[in-house]
């Protein structure tokens, strides 16, 4: 008896030190190195230039409608284009900037969360342009876009002021000098005010001090020759936080004016046409990987070669993903057919439990159901854009853990009063093995690594939350035994 109390203990231990970092490590392994999923084979052609110097404008996490409340931004809209674009998913900032920079969304360029701090290995119009010998220059006061693309800049100016600071100013003149073929400003003080205060009074100043930026900026530009688009790389939820596909954390404002700009406004197609639209605007051949529309409604139609090469590369990398994705198939039918086994098994065992201890059997299934509607009645979406801070996603997610936790404790304790010690140890191990199985089901079926295809928002976030819940229902089955061993040694004493 001792000793089978003593395996199944070690085999839970086991499942803890297992799952947990499993579990951090689903994030981790969204990421993917796109350098070498998809990339054109034809040499690409260079459309002529247009613009003397062109510049992207990242206001980090501006949502369209603090835009439009911008004095330089509306200025810059009644000269140019006032359009809005669409984030893609997750809708995240390195993801966002490498899809900028590559024309490729996340599914193809590889970079899927925030966490991929060094230097991106798909191609970008960045590097395109230093292989062309032209001038890239940057400013930005966060480090994380020259982190990420910093390699195919001449010279990036990252400073640690606010946008309008003496130091930034001072930056963009720098990254101004000597009218640099593309530039790019990376202003992040909206996002940090979106992230610590959600969206109020603080990131309405911090949007009034990028808004300075940008006029500082146009102060250095000639409209009549240069051109600037300014953009951001997601919204904010009005409490802070993105990721996810809620409406306004992924339309994002994009206002272009100068030269081989279209006056009007409109719907554009996904931030990821940046790339090409950079390109088409700057004389440079499109990045090796880009797979998006450029903003056509946006730009003055100047060379149809161009556009109708850049049609025949989208073509092909579109025909190379599928035969990638359909190279993949046996793979995904199969871990999708283990996926399906995991849940009979599941079942199997909810069902035994069941069987032996009744309603305390449904137990696992009441403690999932509790956790997600307690998310939900908090007011959480169930995206990454639940994530406003680290800090306070680990800290409430913890609460909510140990509430529950404690919860499904003491019902089970008071469902399994009067049973036999083999029916609760029954119950919790059902319990146990519920827990530990629905991330390898989840996983399975959704894929742990995702090289072309993502699983949908809210089944990346909830994977989040899988190792820790199968680790706590391992942990309350742990003391459980635990305590029937201890409690069962005491009988036997006084017998
Ligand atoms: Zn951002």
């Amino acid at each position: 008896m001792r000793r089978a109390v003593a395996q199944v203990q070690w085999l839970l231990l086991a499942i803890v030190v297992v799952l947990a970092p499993l579990s951090y490590g689903y994030v981790q392994a969204l990421n993917h190195d796109g350098a070498r999923v998809v990339s054109r084979t034809t040499p690409a052609r260079r459309p002529p230039l247009t613009a003397r110097s062109v510049w992207l404008v990242v206001l980090d996490g501006l949502r369209v409608d603090t835009s439009r409340t911008l004095p330089a931004l509306n200025r810059l809209r009644r000269q140019g284009f006032d359009g809005v674009s669409t984030a893609e998913i997750p809708s995240l900032s390195r993801p966002a900037y490498t899809s900028m920079a590559s024309g490729a969304p996340p599914s193809i360029h590889g970079i899927r969360t925030n966490s991929w701090p060094g230097a991106v290995r798909v191609d970008s119009v960045f590097a395109q342009a230093r292989a062309a010998s032209a001038q890239v220059n940057g400013a930005a006061n966060l480090s994380w876009w020259e982190g990420n693309h910093g390699h195919a800049f001449d010279a990036w100016h990252v400073v640690g002021g606010v946008a309008d600071s003496a130091q930034m100013t001072a930056a963009i003149r720098r990254a101004c000098a000597g009218f640099p073929r593309l530039g790019v400003v990376h202003l992040i003080d909206v996002d940090r005010e979106g992230h610590s205060h959600g969206v109020g009074p603080r990131y309405q100043r911090a949007a009034e001090r990028v808004d300075r930026g940008v006029a500082n900026l146009l102060s250095h530009l000639d409209l009549s020759r240069d051109a600037v688009i300014v953009t951001a790389d997601h919204g904010h939820r009005l409490h802070g936080g993105h990721g996810g596909p809620e409406p306004e954390v992924v339309r994002v404002p994009v206002v272009a004016a100068g030269q081989g700009i279209r006056r009007g406004s409109g719907r554009l197609p996904s931030i990821c046409g940046i790339a090409p639209s950079l390109a088409e605007l700057s004389g440079l051949p499109a990045p090796q990987s880009s797979t998006c529309d450029p903003f056509g409604a946006m730009l003055e139609r100047k060379d149809n070669v161009w556009r109708q090469r850049y049609h025949e590369q989208q073509t092909e990398l579109a025909a190379a993903a599928d035969a990638q994705v359909s190279s993949g198939n046996v793979w995904r039918l199969s871990r999708r057919a283990f996926a399906l086994l995991v849940v009979f098994v599941a079942g199997a065992v909810l069902w035994r439990g069941v069987r032996r201890v009744g309603v305390a059997g449904w137990l696992p299934v009441l403690y999932w159901v509790t956790t997600v509607a307690s998310q939900a009645a908090s007011g959480w979406p169930f995206s990454f854009s639940a994530i406003v801070t680290p800090r306070g996603f680990m800290l409430r997610t913890a609460l909510f853990s140990v509430l529950a936790l404690a919860a499904y404790w003491l019902a089970l304790l008071r469902l399994t009063r009067g049973k036999s010690a083999g029916e609760r140890q029954a119950a919790w191990r059902a319990a146990a093995w519920v827990g530990a199985l629905v991330p390898l089901g989840w996983w399975a079926w959704f894929g742990y690594r995702q090289p072309l295809q993502l699983a949908p928002p809210w089944a990346m976030y909830f994977a989040l939350f899988l190792g820790p819940w199968a680790g706590g229902f391992a942990f309350v089955a742990w003391c459980a035994d635990v305590a029937t061993a201890l409690r069962g040694s005491a009988h036997n004493k006084r017998a």
